[in-house]
C-alpha cells in the first residue's frame, strides 16, 4: 500500500526521532523536502511577546536566532496571535507582511504558516514557503499541522535551555495590577492550569491497532458518561434534551473524523485527540459568543475524558508542589484539586473576590489574585512569578531587585501576622466599650484548627459543600456524620453552624451533569434542589443529627426566598431528628438572607427559625443584579452605599425588635471598614475565613462607636451619597487611626 503523504512524512521524522539526535534543523529540512518547499521555518516564543527564528531550511543562516518579530507582527506574528492558520499565495502584498531584509525572503511569493500549540497556548509558529504563488493543498495544511504538533517538544526546549536576556524586551519582567482574592506574598515557578503534558507516545506503526484503541476508549467513555448521567440524574427526571446534546457532543462525527484522519496519518490514538482537542482549545480564543464557547468547552472535556480513557495513569501529572498556578478559569472544585496537589497560590484572570474560587482560596489560606487578564498567554511553565495576595499584583519573571523588595515585604508581613496574633485573647471590644463577636467561616474539617489560632468564637458558617467538593461526591450517611462529628469534636464546644448543601451556580461536584442553565446563579441550585430531591438533603439532615450525638445542633438553610421553602426544610429536618433514637440536646435552625424577596417576609420568618445569617455576596448580588463572579462588576456596586446601608439597618432594627439572633457571614465581614459599618448599624456578630479574623479584630478594637455613628450618620444624609461611601469612611478611619 502506498504511503499516504502524512504517513511517509511522519515516518522519516520517526526514524530521524529514533535516533535521539534530532535537531529543530534536521526537522525543518526534512518538512521542506517532503513537502516540496524551497523554505521551511521554526519561530519560537519568548517571554511571551517575541518570536525568535529558531531554525530554517532555505532562509539565510545566519537569520537565526536575530530575526525577531513580536505577537502580531508579520505574518507569523499574526498566527501566533490569533492561533489560525495562514495560507497565502501571495504573502508579501498580505497587509500584515513585515519585511526582514536579513533573512533574504524576497523570492517567496507564497507562504504556509500554522501555530505550534501546547494546551491551547503559541509556542511559536511553523511556515512553508516557495517561490511559485499558489495556495497549499488541504492535505498540506493537514501535514504540517501534525508537524507542529510533533515539534512542540523541541521548539520549547530550544528556549528553556537559555537565560533571558536582560534588557530585552521579549524576556523581561511582566507585571499585572491584579484583584487580591486571599492575602499573603509567595514566589514560585508558574503552572499553567490545562497544561496536560504531552502523551508520551506520538507515533504509531499500525494505524489500525490505534483505531481499535481509540474506539474502545470511546465506548468506555461513553459507558462513562451514561453512569454519570443515570447517577447524577436519577429516575428518568433529566430533561431529555440536556441528555441528547452531551451523547451528541460525544457522538459528533466532525470532531471524530478528524480524530480518526490523524490516526490513519500516523499519529497515536492520544496524540491524535491530543491534537484535535489543541485546535479545539485555539479555537475556544477565538470565540464570543457564550453559547458556542460552551458547545466548544463541551468538546474539550469530552476530548480529555477520552484522553483519560486512553492513557490511563500513563500520563504522568505534572509535579504541582510549590508552584503558582496560573489560569483562565477555574472552580472551586478544580481548585481543591489543586490545593491538595501542594500549589503555593493561585492567579486566576476570571476570578473575583465573591466568587467561590476566591473563597475557597481564602478558607485554604492560599494566596491568590484574579483578573490578571493576559497572564496566561504570557506566561510559560517553569518561569519565576511572584504572587502578591495582600495588594493584588502578579509579576512574571521578576528582576532580583523587585523580588527582594517583595522578600522584604513577605519577612514584614510575617512579622505583622505574628503581631496580630497576640490579639487573639484580647477582648472582642471596640474602644468604647461596645461588645462583638468575631466567628470563622469554614468548609473543611482540616480548617478547624483556625478556630484555636485565631480566637473566633465559634464557626458562623460550615459550607458542608466545600467538604462534599473535596471528596468529588456527595458521601452516604455514615461518612458525612463522621465529617460533621469531627467538625464539632474539633471546634471543642464552641459553637458551629452547618449550613446544608448550597451546591450549583459555580460549585459543582467534578462529575455535575445537572441541565445547564443560562443564569445558574439564579437557577435550579440550593435549597431548591434539595426540596425538589429531598432525599438527598433528607441524607444531609440525619448525618447531621447523627454526627451531633446528643449535642447542641444548629442548622441553616441556604437561599430560602420564601416562608414556604423555609418551612418545608424545617419540617424534613424535625421529622428527621425525631426518628434517631439520640436527638440533639438542642436544635437551632436558621436561615441564610440571601434573596431579597425575604426581606419583606422577615416578621413571619423570626416567629419561626432561630437565627438569620445575612449571606452579602448573594444578596448584594441579587439586589444591585450584577454577578458575584463577574471581575469588570467586582468594583461597581458597594455594600457601602446608601440603598445596602437602608436595607441592614432594617433588618437589624427587626431583629432587635424581637431580640432574634443575626449575624453576617458574606465577605463584607472580612472588611475592616464594613465591619466597622455593620457595627455601626447594631449587627455585632460577624462571620469570615480565618486569614482575616484578626485583623478585624484589631480594627474593630480601634473603632470609636460614639464617634463613627454620627459621621456616618451625617454621610447617609447628605445629598451627595448616592454611590459608595468607602472613601469617606476610609478618610475617617486614617483620621480616626483604626488599622484598615
Ligand atoms: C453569601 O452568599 O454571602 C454566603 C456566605 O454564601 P456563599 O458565599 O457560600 O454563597
Ligand atoms: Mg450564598
Amino acid at each position: 500500500m502506498a504511503l499516504t503523504p502524512t504517513r511517509r512524512l511522519l515516518s522519516r521524522l520517526r526514524a530521524l526521532m529514533a535516533a535521539g539526535t534530532a535537531q529543530l534543523a534536521d526537522i525543518v529540512a526534512l518538512v521542506a523536502g517532503e513537502l516540496v518547499a524551497e523554505v521551511c521555518s521554526a519561530y519560537g516564543l519568548r517571554g511571551g511577546e517575541i518570536l525568535e527564528l529558531r531554525a530554517t531550511h532555505g532562509l539565510n543562516p545566519g537569520a537565526v536566532g536575530r530575526t525577531r518579530l513580536r505577537v502580531g507582527e508579520g505574518i507569523i506574528g499574526l498566527v501566533a496571535a490569533t492561533g489560525q492558520v495562514l495560507n497565502l499565495a501571495d504573502a508579501q502584498n498580505h497587509p500584515a507582511f513585515a519585511y526582514r531584509p536579513e533573512t533574504g525572503e524576497e523570492p517567496y511569493a507564497s507562504m504556509l504558516a500554522v501555530p505550534v500549540r501546547r494546551a491551547g497556548r503559541t509556542l511559536g509558529v511553523l511556515a512553508v514557503q516557495n517561490r511559485a504563488s499558489r495556495r497549499y493543498t488541504d492535505d498540506e495544511v493537514e501535514v504540517l499541522e501534525t508537524v507542529a504538533m510533533l515539534v512542540t517538544d523541541s521548539l520549547a526546549s530550544s528556549t528553556s535551555d537559555e537565560a533571558p536576556e536582560k534588557g530585552f524586551f521579549g524576556t523581561v519582567q511582566r507585571h499585572f495590577e491584579a484583584a487580591a482574592l486571599s492575602p499573603g506574598i509567595v514566589f514560585g515557578p508558574a503552572l499553567l492550569h490545562g497544561a496536560r503534558r504531552a502523551p508520551r507516545r506520538l507515533l504509531a506503526d499500525q494505524p489500525d491497532l490505534e483505531l481499535t484503541r481509540l474506539e474502545a476508549a470511546l465506548a468506555s467513555m461513553r459507558k462513562d458518561l451514561d453512569a454519570l448521567i443515570r447517577d447524577q440524574l436519577p429516575d428518568g427526571e433529566a430533561p431529555r434534551d440536556v441528555m441528547d446534546a452531551t451523547r451528541r457532543v460525544a457522538a459528533d462525527p466532525g470532531w471524530l473524523r478528524r480524530v480518526t484522519a490523524a490516526v490513519r496519518g500516523g499519529l497515536s490514538a492520544e496524540a491524535a485527540v491530543h491534537r484535535v482537542a489543541s485546535d479545539v482549545r485555539g479555537r475556544m480564543r477565538q470565540i464570543v459568543d457564550p453559547y458556542l464557547r460552551e458547545r466548544l468547552a463541551d468538546l474539550e472535556d469530552l476530548a480529555d475524558r477520552l484522553l483519560l480513557a486512553l492513557d490511563g495513569d500513563e500520563t504522568p501529572l505534572i509535579e504541582a508542589s510549590g508552584t503558582i498556578l496560573i489560569a483562565r478559569r477555574l472552580g472551586p472544585a478544580q481548585l481543591l484539586e489543586w490545593h491538595a496537589r501542594g500549589i503555593a497560590g493561585v492567579a486566576i484572570e476570571e476570578g473575583s473576590a465573591g466568587g467561590h474560587a476566591a473563597i475557597l482560596a481564602r478558607a485554604l489560606g492560599l494566596p491568590a489574585v484574579g483578573g490578571a487578564r493576559g497572564a496566561v498567554e504570557a506566561a510559560s511553565t517553569s518561569d519565576g512569578v511572584v504572587l502578591d495576595g495582600d495588594e493584588g499584583a502578579l509579576i512574571l519573571r521578576p528582576e532580583s531587585a523587585l523580588r527582594d523588595a517583595y522578600q522584604r515585604a513577605a519577612d514584614s508581613r510575617a512579622i505583622r501576622v505574628a503581631a496580630r496574633a497576640l490579639l487573639r485573647d484580647a477582648p472582642s471590644i471596640t474602644r468604647d466599650g461596645t461588645r462583638f463577636r468575631l466567628f470563622m467561616n469554614a468548609g473543611l474539617p482540616q480548617e478547624m484548627p483556625q478556630l484555636e489560632a485565631t480566637g473566633a468564637e465559634g464557626i458562623g458558617l460550615f459550607r458542608t459543600e466545600i467538604a462534599m467538593m473535596a471528596r468529588g461526591a456527595v458521601p452516604d450517611v455514615a461518612e458525612q456524620a463522621a465529617i460533621y462529628a469531627r467538625v464539632l469534636d474539633e471546634a471543642g464546644g464552641r459553637p458551629v453552624i452547618f449550613r446544608t448543601l448550597d451546591l450549583g451556580s459555580d460549585k459543582l461536584l467534578p462529575d455535575h451533569t445537572a441541565p445547564r442553565e443560562e443564569n445558574p446563579a439564579m437557577g435550579w441550585r440550593s435549597l431548591r434542589v434539595g426540596l425538589d430531591r429531598p432525599a438527598v438533603l433528607r441524607r444531609q439532615l440525619r448525618a447531621l443529627l447523627l454526627g451531633a450525638a446528643g449535642r447542641p445542633l444548629s442548622v441553616m438553610f441556604p437561599m430560602v426566598a420564601t416562608l414556604g421553602e423555609f418551612r418545608q426544610a424545617k419540617a424534613l429536618l424535625v421529622t428527621e431528628a425525631g426518628r434517631i433514637p439520640r436527638p440533639p440536646e438542642t436544635l437551632a435552625v436558621g436561615t441564610m438572607l440571601e434573596v431579597p424577596a425575604l426581606l419583606w417576609q422577615i416578621p413571619a420568618l423570626m416567629a419561626e427559625c432561630d437565627f438569620i445569617s445575612i449571606g452579602s455576596n448573594d444578596l448584594v448580588q441579587f439586589i444591585f443584579a450584577a454577578d458575584r463572579g463577574t471581575p469588570s462588576l467586582a468594583e461597581r456596586y458597594d455594600l457601602l452605599s446608601p440603598p445596602m446601608l437602608s436595607l441592614l439597618e432594617e433588618v437589624s432594627r427587626e431583629a432587635a425588635a424581637t431580640g432574634m439572633s443575626l449575624s453576617l457571614c458574606g465577605e463584607a465581614a472580612a472588611r475592616p471598614l464594613d465591619a466597622a459599618v455593620l457595627l455601626a448599624l447594631g449587627i455585632c456578630q460577624l462571620s469570615m475565613s480565618a486569614s482575616s479574623l484578626l485583623g478585624v479584630k484589631e480594627s474593630l478594637r480601634a473603632l470609636d462607636l460614639n464617634a463613627f455613628r454620627p459621621f456616618l450618620e451625617g454621610l447617609r444624609r447628605s445629598a451627595a451619597a448616592y454611590g459608595s461611601l468607602r472613601e469617606p469612611i476610609a478618610a475617617w478611619a486614617r483620621d480616626h487611626g483604626m488599622p484598615q
